[in-house]
């Protein structure tokens, strides 16, 4: 597999949080081959959330290393923390942070603890874990028990901190984690692939793993199969797209039934979609239009928002005004792209009001939007700003989910019907390769600036810009491409 990452018999904090997360991941940092990593946003927007929430914690700048600790400094970075494992192998850990708190260490009156920051809502054994195991490295490397450790965070209402107890349980389940761990990273094949592939969107070896997923046709390649139907899939003896789209309906139907009423009735269109994507063929689920609204619209507005999911903040609400031309086609070369930047410290008031003049000046047009965020994001602000009940009715009219009327209507060789996947299965690009919604968020964090001092970076906001435009014009290839359908379905009755 390549030139292995790390060197051998050494386990360090980074394959252990790698092996909570998925144990193939830690695997494959160990032995894959790094030159099939793919860059992920995920990280760098995780280090950037750290360095606020620890600007936030300390008072000053940390010091670095071993120095730091010698001077008693507050906060210290930078330390390398080594050790032997109850199993011979040598272990590391650079914790992100170590704290100053009292005792008494080999530096004088004091000592110190390790701290994570927290991104997502609740400590994970991912945080426990890691503290866990910096601070068994740090008491020798101190010389002073390390009985606990702290994970900060900030959800916008100001920094949490949270204190672990390193105790006997933590300690037992590290010692059981790194057992496993290391008997993972001495196996000649790499683990499966992770039961919950959501996750994979987030890892750097997803490239590696999505190849292995096709190849085998993992039941996780097939639409509408999570962690839990492919369980129950495989207790049935399905265990591949091919034995799922091999199956007979009924006896399914029957059998996942008896994991509840909704998994028996989803076992026609699981073992429909099965087929579609085996075959390679698509298949029209409906007789009716698509996108009725549509026929007689003067023009559309493609309305795509970027969030901080974290801030709980909907940051840009793009529009992309597409008219008809008076013979009937739709002008995309004319089309004009209307970003409103919503920021927090102008009010939710003002923006609300924009986004209604906005609406209301174009009365005729419906608004298409890829997925359900867009119509949640606006009634919720609507009816936070009072907007009488008639106004959310139109409003609610107005909206049409381009990605439900697609599910509605057609079932695709595709294993996922994301905006990404179905646009550029018809034939779109994005001007910007690899872009995502996280790396979007990325650029709006590096726009407004990172920390205190809050230096931004000007060009940031043109390439979300571009990226929100460019989500529209998918939106729009993907409702053209159900027009056209439906076009060729009526010239041919
Ligand atoms: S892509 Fe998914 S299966 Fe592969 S290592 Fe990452 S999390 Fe695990």
């Amino acid at each position: 597999m390549g030139v292995p990452l790390l060197p051998p018999n050494m386990l360090n904090d980074r394959l252990l949080r790698s092996w909570i997360r998925c144990r193939r991941r830690a695997w494959l940092d160990r032995h894959g081959n790094r030159e099939k990593r793919l860059w992920t946003s995920h990280r760098t927007l995780q280090l950037n959330e750290q360095q606020r929430n620890f600007v936030a914690l300390l008072p000053d700048k940390p010091g670095k290393g071993i120095e730091a600790c010698k001077r008693g400094d507050y906060g210290v970075v930078g330390v390398r923390l080594k050790g032997i494992g109850p199993f011979g192998e040598s272990l590391q850990a650079h914790p992100a942070l170590l704290q100053r708190v009292n005792g008494k260490s080999l530096w004088g009156e004091y000592a110190y603890r390790p701290v994570v920051a927290r991104q997502g809502r609740r400590v994970t054994k991912e945080h426990i874990l890691s503290l866990a195991f910096s601070g068994k490295l740090l008491e020798s490397f101190q010389s002073a028990a390390v009985p606990d450790g702290l994970v900060v965070a900030d959800e916008g209402n100001g920094l949490q901190l949270e204190r672990i107890k390193i105790g006997e349980r933590v300690e037992k389940k590290l010692l059981d984690t790194l057992e496993k761990l290391k008997k993972d990273l001495k196996r000649s094949l790499p683990p499966p692939l992770a039961s919950d592939r959501r996750k994979c969107t987030l890892c750097t070896w997803r490239g590696v793993c999505n190849d292995q997923a096709t190849k085998e046709g993992h039941l996780s390649e097939v639409s509408g199969i999570g962690a839990r139907r492919r369980e129950m899939l495989k207790e049935l003896g399905i265990n591949s797209l091919n034995d799922l789209a091999n199956t007979d309906p009924l006896p399914l139907s029957q059998q996942l039934g008896r994991f509840g009423e909704q998994h028996g009735e989803v076992a026609n269109q699981l073992i429909a979609q099965a087929r579609v994507q085996r075959d390679g063929v698509i298949e029209r689920l409906s007789m009716e239009p698509a996108l009725p609204e549509l026929v007689n619209a003067p023009g559309i507005l493609l309305y795509d928002i970027e969030s901080d999911p974290d801030a709980r903040d909907d940051f840009l609400h793009g529009f992309l005004h597409l008219r008809r031309t008076s013979n009937g086609h739709w002008d995309l070369k004319n089309s004009t792209y209307h970003p409103l930047l919503i920021m927090r410290e102008h009010g939710e008031n003002q923006s609300w009001k924009r986004l209604q003049r906005k609406l209301k000046k174009y009365p005729e047009w419906p608004i298409l939007h890829y997925g359900e965020t867009e119509s949640l994001a606006l009634t919720r602000m609507a009816k936070r700003q009072g907007a009488a009940a008639e106004e959310l009715t139109t409003i609610h009219k107005r909206m049409i989910d381009v990605h439900a009327r697609l599910k509605t209507n057609w079932r695709l060789p595709l294993n996922s019907y994301g905006l990404k996947s179905v646009a550029n299965w018809i034939g779109f690009e994005w001007h910007q390769v690899g872009v995502d919604g996280a790396r979007a968020l990325l650029w709006w964090r590096q726009w407004r600036g990172f920390g205190a001092n809050g230096r931004g970076k000007p060009q940031a906001l043109k390439w979300i810009f571009q990226y929100n435009k460019d989500d529209s014009l998918a939106t729009w290839t993907v409702a053209n491409w159900l027009m056209e359908k439906d076009q060729l379905m009526n010239s041919s009755k």
